[in-house]
């Protein structure tokens, strides 16, 4: 929950609560968990019963600032959102996704990557003014195996965005997007990382960056499973082409 994000795709990240419940493959081995067990900031665990604590006054503050040094710099900031929680959950704290809104609309210099794995809620916890989108969010969903594309991105792209985004992290199985009619504007692609970690194929992730040079889709090599170097020819760092047009 730094200043800056050490994930390579986000300049920050912010968590507007922490806590959450498993809900796929993907989720198996959740550094939030892990990192839950270690510091106790819900103070009871992970998982249905478990409470998703609000973050302090003090950390909400933050993107304020963020968006006058973004404002300053005349330079558009990437935020990351939630690395510990899960915007699209039931069981979000009372009315904090609709103050997490209200922040959005009030740092537009920021561009907030919301990313989920319920996308199927999304919809329902929207404003009321989302209309087309806000030309500051970017909408994501997470898709660690085919299944899970198929179902996640089919749903997210019936969502109006500005960008819509799909983090193939961790990967678990090889991924095919040319099934379906639509694709996203953006996919970053990881394997996992930890003493556990399952092993992420070197053709997966060739494959898919060769299908994203096909349809157009900006592709994001983000890290091989274990954090083992990345080859050669899979260092490619695309962000989507909208996101440049926005930042005018
Ligand atoms: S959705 Fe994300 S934060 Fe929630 S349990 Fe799964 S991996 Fe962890």
């Amino acid at each position: 929950m730094g200043e800056n994000s050490k994930i390579d795709w986000t300049d920050h990240t912010f968590n507007p609560w922490i806590g959450c419940q498993k809900v796929s493959l993907g989720c198996d081995h959740c550094y939030a968990e892990m990192l839950n067990k270690r510091y106790n900031w819900n103070g009871a665990g992970w998982g249905p019963r478990a409470p998703r604590k609000l973050t302090s006054e003090v950390y909400w503050k933050q993107p304020y600032r963020w968006n006058r040094k973004a404002l300053e710099a005349s330079e558009r900031r990437r935020v990351f959102c939630a690395s510990l929680a899960d915007v699209f959950d039931n069981n979000a704290p009372e009315g904090a996704r609709e103050r997490l809104f209200v922040l959005i609309r009030n740092t537009p210099v920021l561009d907030w990557l919301l990313l989920t794995k319920r996308p199927e809620n999304i919809r329902g916890m929207l404003p009321d003014d989302w209309g087309d989108g806000y030309g500051n969010v970017w909408l994501g969903a997470t898709a660690e195996n085919q299944e899970c594309y198929d179902r996640r991105w089919r749903i997210l792209s019936a969502i109006p965005a500005k960008i819509r985004f799909v983090s193939y992290e961790p990967a678990l199985g090889p991924l095919d997007i040319m099934g379906l009619r639509s694709y996203p504007d953006w996919i970053i692609c990881g394997g996992e990382s930890g003493g556990n970690a399952r092993r992420m194929k070197r053709r997966w992730a060739r494959d898919l960056r060769d299908q994203c040079d096909r349809v157009g889709v900006a592709f994001f090599m983000k890290q091989m499973a274990k954090k083992a170097p990345i080859p050669e020819d899979l260092l490619i760092r695309e962000f989507p082409i909208r996101c440049r047009k926005l930042a005018a």
